[in-house]
Order: C-alpha cells, then structure tokens, then sequence
C-alpha cells in the first residue's frame, strides 16, 4: 500500500461545497488519510515490543487526538498544557508522556495522574527526584549528531539545548544515586524532517547510552520522520528505515541479554499530507514590467507559517471557476502571498530561504478562485502567529472515512480575540 498520497485532498467540487458550507479559509483533515499513516506507523519494524506515540503538537485538535487514540497510539505531550489538553481530549494519562522544554508548575500532580515524565536537563531531573524520591524516570538525551529539514529544525548536536548532553551521563548518574532513581527509558529526538539516512545513523547511536543505564527497558527514538510534502521531496519508508533498527535491537539483546522495548513518536509523518487548507484568491496585483504578478490570499502566515519562516514548500492548487471576463488569461508566474500587513508572510518563498522569493506557474487566475494549499495537516494550525492583524483563527473540518465533512473547530469569534483585555 502506498502511503503517501500527494494527490489534492479535494476535488474542485468538493472544495466548492465545503468552501460553501463552512467559508473560507478552513483546514481541512482526511481521516483515511490520517489511518493509512496511523497503519504504516504502527507496523514500524520492532523486535520486543513498540509503543508508538502521536506527537501531538503537530495537530493537536480534540478530535485528531481521540481518532489516533482509537488506533491504538499513544501520545508524546511537549508541554504540561498539552499533557492536560489530551487528557481533557479524554485519553488516559497512562497513555501520555512528557518530553518539555519548560517543566509544568503542576508536575506533581500531572504525575499523580500517572503520565510519564522524560527529564529533559539536568535541573528537570532533579525536580523529579525532589517530587518522587525512588521513582523511575525516562531521561531525554542529545546523543551529539543531530538532523532536521534546516537548523531550525534541527534538534541534536551541540547547537541544540535539547535533552542533556551525551558527555554528561555521570551527572545524570549522581543525581540518579542521590535521588534512589531508576532511569527506565532513554529518550532522543534529534529533529524534524530528518534525512532517513541521518536519522538511521543517530537511532543506533543510541544503544551506546542503553548499554550505560543498566535499568533501562525503553528506548524511546523520537520523531522526526521525514515526510516530502512536494513531489521532487523524500518521504521515510518506515519499513526501510526501521529494519535495520529492528537488527539492532536484536543484536543489543544477543549481547547484553537485555530486550528492549521500542517506541516511537511521529508527528509530521502521520499528518503533514492528511491536510490541507482552503482559502481563496482575495486580488490580483502586479509590480510592473520588471515586477512581480502577485496571487493575495484570504489565509497566509495567520494559517501556514511554515514558509515563512523555514522556506517551507507547499504544493498549491487553484481550482479555477472561469466565470468572469476579468480573469488574467493564460499561464503566468505568480508569487503568491498571505493577507497579512508583512513582506515575509508568503506563500511561495524560495526552496529553503524564506528571505527571498519564488514564482508558481497558475493558469486563468481569478479572484474568487478556491486555493487548497497541501501538506498542511501537522505544525500548520499548531503553529500559527494567530490573531497578528487580528485574523480569527480558522475553523477545521475533518473528512470522514465515509465522505461526510464534520466541523471539529469552529472559527473563532472576533470578540474572543479581545475578551481577556482589561
Ligand atoms: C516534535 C517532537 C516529535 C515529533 O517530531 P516530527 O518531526 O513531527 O515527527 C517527537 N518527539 C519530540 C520530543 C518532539 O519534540
């Protein structure tokens, strides 16, 4: 079965009835989609057991959150906001682990609950060992090497402040001594949009830290399987990449004797292609001769701020209506650009550098046309500037299995954006 689908979400009919039932823009999320990445991750090569997790600050909308649940991941929280978020989501604490750059106020008590904790420095560790004297803990590392689409997603080597730093593993050992814990899982994440060559190498780097923590049984390999959102861009097979970690984790237990359990903790790879967003063309304008033809928008940075700040690529379709005489007939190369009052909050920067800018071919544009821009469904809605030139957030519509379309956020309300001001 092939997994990745980069086909449009919809059809332009489709779009048009959504578009007409729920406005514009909405994002949109494709449930057959979302369970066909949930299968492939779930069937990750594994020799002694997997946990597999759903990163959820990728797409963390209530619903999203119940469907992987129902498929049987778990989730890996980022913060104590999201570990209450899916537990109001109604997951089961057991079920959450957290992996935070900021410790909660509340740790204790989310604890309590019975969630699961990967200290993520130094000072985290010895919060917990404050809180639960004797308790078994995970301990994130930076195994030293890092990989990501760009550095800023890059999470590992020594320009990374994630997780404690390979060199320190005898200061994790004394706090450990000092507070009676028992580190149960190693935890990594070395970055998202990883190159799955990198990503291979840094995984089995790992073993050299579980061979060090004797009470380990978990090792947790994080995220960050790439997923290509463009046609010319890799996407991760997981059962090539994860063979040879399936191999390693044999060879471990051949010569240790011990069995470790897996899991892993995608994000983008489940929902990057299960979403799109569908907005519309606002106006046309141009910069002269030696200008630019420029596509606005009625979404932008406000929605997607992947461009602009990682130079992201998105595929972009413009489903065209050819209803009106003023059209701008004929092929023509378009920037296109969001709504907002910013020069960087474009559509179609260039591959890489948000600084500058990059054309699109589009035929027969015109306004009122329905855009789908793709690949939207993880770090799109999660990772919006919302409400800069006080644009309400967008709703989202979830396209069930059986074709029905079900709103799962409404938009929001003008007022709301202005209701905590005193
Ligand atoms: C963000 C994150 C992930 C998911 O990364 P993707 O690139 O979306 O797969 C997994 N684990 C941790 C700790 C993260 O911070």
């Amino acid at each position: 079965m092939n997994h990745f689908n980069l086909n449009p979400l919809v059809d332009s009919e489709k779009a048009q009835s959504l578009a007409e039932t729920f406005g514009t823009p909405i994002y949109l999320y494709d449930e057959a989609r979302m369970r066909s990445m949930a299968e492939a991750v779930l069937a990750f090569p594994n020799a002694y057991g997997l946990t597999a997790r759903f990163a959820m600050k990728s797409s963390p909308n209530k619903s999203i959150l119940q469907l992987f649940d129902s498929l049987g991941l778990h989730i890996d929280a980022s913060s104590g906001h999201e570990v209450k978020r899916a537990i109001h989501a109604g997951i089961d604490p057991s079920k959450i682990s957290l992996s935070a750059q900021e410790i909660p106020e509340d740790l204790e008590a989310l604890l309590d609950l019975g969630i699961q904790f990967n200290a993520c420095s130094l000072k985290q560790l010895e919060t917990f060992g404050k809180i639960k004297k004797g308790g078994k803990v995970g301990v994130r590392f930076n195994p030293g090497s890092g990989s990501g689409g760009n550095n800023r997603t890059n999470v590992g080597g020594v320009s990374s402040s994630f997780g404690i730093w390979h060199g320190l593993v005898a200061e994790v050992k004394a706090l450990c001594a000092k507070y009676d814990l028992e580190v149960v899982r190693i935890h990594t994440h070395i970055g998202s949009g990883s190159d799955p060559d990198v990503w291979l190498k840094v995984a089995l780097m790992n073993f050299q830290l579980v061979e060090q923590f004797e009470s380990v049984t978990i090792l947790n390999l994080g995220g960050g399987y790439k997923v290509g959102r463009m046609a010319n861009e890799v996407s991760t097979d997981l059962q090539v990449i994860g063979k040879p970690v399936r191999e390693a984790f044999e060879a471990f237990a051949e010569k240790t004797g011990r069995k470790i359990h897996c899991e892993i903790e995608p994000g983008t790879f489940l929902m990057a292609n299960a979403g799109g967003l569908l907005a519309e063309v606002h106006d046309l304008v141009n910069t002269g001769e030696d200008g630019y033809h420029f596509i606005k928008l009625n979404t932008g940075m406000t929605e997607l701020l992947r461009p602009s700040i990682y130079g992201a690529q998105h595929p972009i379709d413009i489903f065209n209506q050819k209803t009106s005489e003023n059209s701008e007939k004929g092929s023509q190369d378009y920037v296109v650009v969001g709504h907002c009052c910013e020069s960087g909050d474009i559509l179609t920067p260039a591959p890489g550098d948000p600084e500058l800018l990059a054309t699109r071919s589009f035929s027969d544009v015109e306004i009122g046309d329905l855009v789908l821009i793709g690949g939207t469904g993880a770090y799109a809605s999660a990772m919006t500037p919302k409400h800069y030139n006080s644009y309400p957030e967008a709703a989202e519509v979830l396209i069930q299995s059986n074709g029905e379309a079900r709103l799962i956020r409404k938009r929001q309300s003008l007022e709301s954006i202005w209701e905590n001001e005193v």
